[in-house]
């Protein structure tokens, strides 16, 4: 069996962003030289998500708003977690939500998608460095 493990940085200039890292787990995917296995992909940070969804920006401001009303950033007192001087109480609730992984079969050297699935970064206490964790096994 092959392994392959890989760290994907990034630095959203925003406090919450969706990107797509689709063609970044397909590079990892085609470097690991794996052609029949499984992916996992997972945020490495605590307020950040890895998830599969459409890439469209209608759903993706939905996304936002909806996760917005569930957490409101503001007032960052109404949040426990902020007692000890942070205010990210918000963005450790979004990711609960928005979930920690994914993990994607691997066919013929393919993700092995279902239609318009994408694999997105979603990030809810951005402007700072964080990382992704991709890990490939399979033969
Ligand atoms: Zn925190």
């Amino acid at each position: 069996m092959k392994s392959y493990r890989k760290e994907l940085w990034f630095n959203a200039p925003t406090r919450v962003a969706f990107i797509n890292i689709t063609q970044q787990v397909n590079d990892c995917l085609r470097e690991s030289g794996i052609k029949e296995g499984m992916v996992l992909v997972n945020a490495m940070h605590i307020t950040a998500s890895v998830f599969i969804n459409d890439d469209e920006s209608g759903l993706h401001n939905d996304y936002k708003e909806w996760l917005e009303k569930l957490a409101p950033h503001e007032p960052v007192r109404q949040y426990r977690h902020n007692d000890t001087g942070e205010d990210n109480g918000d963005a450790h609730l979004k990711r609960q939500i928005m979930g920690r992984e994914v993990v994607v079969a691997v066919t013929g050297g393919k993700l092995d998608f279902g239609p318009w699935e994408q694999i997105f970064y979603g990030e809810f206490d951005g402007r700072r460095r964080k990382r992704v964790l991709v890990k490939i096994i399979g033969e």
